[in-house]
């Protein structure tokens, strides 16, 4: 094969350290001037060498560099194995409203996608009591439309709580507002306008509830206060003096869907 002098070859391959395989790719780079050996969450291991490098020298670099390489490589498969855990699957947890549920994807392609909650029952010898929730999600079996499903799902009861806990919250502040709106931006979680209108993000039903409450009464404090001005503050304190803890939880949340 023909390469121009300022091109980069990449080229994928495997290598054995302490017994075990792992993979790896070599870039033989016209800007590099010294070998160097880097790991990326996407890239995996690479070693950058010049183009002039002698390849029989890269397994003599990961001789030397062993430890490093070991450690890091497995520090790459604890976080993707985290990442994984993170995704939403067959059989993950899903805390909605405080309730922990169980996800299980029914693979029903014909069917309309939807969501269905099932109460599991543990029966004893005199009766049946509820031992835990399940969200059974009808879909083509993908996870896209699992996570279409539970979203349009889970948005009806986040309307439902928002009206309903902002309704109750709004009385005891003293304090009116005019509708209600159910939003999903990645990085808001409420807003109140001048009309008083409310916006609240339903991932907040993903959170603790008392954090979810915070929002609410932030928000309706606005109603009164149309800033963040110590008044402000003193207000949503009164009725929720752990605010400023509870806001930590708002801070970069990780979500399954
Ligand atoms: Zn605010």
């Amino acid at each position: 094969m023909f390469h121009r002098k300022s091109e980069k070859i990449v080229s994928s391959r495997t290598s054995t350290l302490n017994g075990k395989n792992f993979s790896y790719k070599l870039i033989q780079s016209p800007n590099a001037r010294t070998v160097r050996l880097k790991v990326g969450m996407h890239s995996g291991l690479e070693i950058i060498v010049p183009r002039r490098f002698h390849l029989d020298h890269v397994e003599e670099i990961f001789a030397e560099h062993e430890q490093w390489i070991i450690k890091q490589i497995g520090k790459l498969e604890n976080r993707k194995k985290l990442r994984e855990q993170r995704q939403l699957q067959d059989g993950s947890m899903l805390t909605v409203l405080g309730f922990h549920c169980k996800i299980k994807i029914i693979e029903n392609p014909r069917k309309k996608p939807s969501v269905k909650k099932v109460q599991k029952l543990l029966f004893t010898e005199e009766n049946a009591i509820v031992d835990g929730m399940e969200l059974h999600v009808s879909c083509d079996g993908t996870i896209r439309q699992a996570k279409e499903a539970l979203e349009d799902y889970l948005r009806t009861v986040a309307e439902k709580y928002f009206l309903k806990r902002t309704t109750d919250l709004a009385e005891q502040m003293g304090v009116t507002f005019n509708n209600i709106t159910i939003r999903g931006q990645k990085t808001r979680w409420g807003s109140c306008t001048r009309e008083k209108n409310l916006n609240f993000n339903w991932r907040l039903i993903l959170l603790p509830l008392e954090v979810a409450e915070s929002v609410i009464i932030h928000e309706l404090a606005h109603t009164i206060h149309m800033n963040h001005s110590k008044s402000f503050y003193g207000l949503v304190e009164r009725f929720c003096p752990d605010y400023r803890k509870l806001q930590k939880h708002l801070h970069n949340p990780q979500f399954l869907v």
